[in-house]
């Protein structure tokens, strides 16, 4: 009898071929397209090829269509010599405000579910996410990562605290904003606009420590009041004034209240734990970053950076956007133990099949599986 044959790289390339082949011009949206670097990575080989670029959207697409690309970024910079091998003759002329959300930052409840590490001193493994090995205590821990729609909806969350800070006290409007899926575990906010492709990495810092609502003294906010302080600024001001001013009338249930200091800080505590943004600010800070293009697929998830609207977002309707591959359930084997939740499906120990896209995820992302085809 003939092998069955099985799911491979190679025939994963296959699969993203079949994406770029369907792509169109209209499917690319990056603005000044010639001005930016590209990078790519492949499917057959090691490392990144860097210092690329395109004179018009056509040619980026005929290299999409031809190479079918494992991961494709771009630069958030703008550059007079995109294709300069060196930094320095790149000659950069701005470059985009970027924010990145990915929940590898943020607690979420369903990492028990799905995320792994791996003890490398001691080969210890488990499910979760710990910082030191629990056996031998080493901190050389290998991990790998999985999302699903719990992760999803707190990275989504994110992006309305972040949009909202972008609107209301940056004064930016939502059609300057461009979110993206970040192909894995979060969201990229793009921000072309003028004014912000100029900000040095010192005016990047400032606005990161904003967003995370750093640096703000509690004692401009508060004015003395019958032995304690009570707020300056009320729930109708602006900025962080009005975040925290909402979040004691609430917590106090008080129309004015008056509390001590200590009582004060406490409540901007919780203010901030509850409207800081958890940005990764590495990529923010950074005027050179290379980003993953919108619309190109992941390769360790075969998911479509797909953009989203706001809109899109609050109507939840995320998988169906971000899934390219077919539902249709295909047997598997396993040589070990799978998550037990990823994307919209929760696995159970005993699943001899799942939906392809499932199954493609769980293989390019190195879980132990067989995909029958
Ligand atoms: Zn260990
Ligand atoms: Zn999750």
């Amino acid at each position: 009898m003939m092998e069955k044959a099985q799911l491979t790289l190679s025939s994963a390339k296959g699969l993203f071929q079949s994406y770029y082949k369907q792509l169109t011009v209209g499917d690319i949206v990056v603005s000044s397209l010639s001005k930016r670097e590209f990078a790519f990575s492949y499917f057959d080989e090691g490392g990144m090829h860097r210092h690329i670029s395109f004179e018009e959207t056509g040619k980026l697409l005929n290299h999409l269509r031809a190479s079918s690309p494992k991961h494709v970024y771009y630069s958030t910079a703008y550059y007079l010599y995109p294709s300069a091998k060196d930094m320095d003759a790149k000659g950069w002329e701005g470059a985009d405000l970027v924010f990145d959300i990915d929940v590898d930052h943020i607690e979420t409840d369903c990492k028990s579910a799905h995320d792994q590490w791996r003890c490398k001193t001691c080969n210890t493994s488990g499910w979760g996410n710990v910082k030191a090995c629990p056996h031998c205590g080493g901190e050389a821990i290998e991990k790998r990562t999985w999302v699903c729609e719990t992760c999803i909806n707190v990275a989504r969350d994110e992006v309305f605290k972040l949009v909202e800070m972008l609107e209301m006290d940056f004064g930016l409007s939502l059609h300057e904003l461009f979110i993206t899926f970040s192909g894995h575990r979060g969201f990229h906010i793009h921000v072309e606009s003028p004014a912000v492709r100029v900000l040095n990495q010192d005016a990047r810092r400032e606005l990161i420590d904003y967003v995370k609502g750093l640096g703000i003294d509690i004692r401009v906010m508060l004015v003395k009041n019958k032995g304690g302080f009570k707020l300056r600024y009320g729930a109708n001001s602006s900025g962080w004034y009005a975040r925290i001013s909402r979040w004691a009338l609430f917590m106090l249930g008080a129309e004015d209240p008056v509390l001590n200091l200590r009582d004060w800080e406490k409540i901007f505590i919780g203010s901030m734990k509850k409207e800081a943004v958890a940005i990764d600010e590495n990529v923010t800070i950074d005027t050179k970053r290379l980003i993953r293009l919108p619309n190109s697929l992941h390769g360790k998830t075969g998911l479509k950076a797909a953009p989203f609207t706001v809109n899109e977002l609050e109507k939840g309707e995320f998988i169906e956007k971000v899934k390219v591959f077919s539902k249709e359930e295909i047997k598997i084997s396993t040589g070990g133990e799978l998550p037990k939740k990823v994307l919209d499906l929760e696995i159970s120990s005993t699943s001899r099949t799942l939906p392809f896209y499932v199954a493609l995820y769980l293989m390019l992302n190195g879980a132990p599986i067989k995909i029958n085809v």
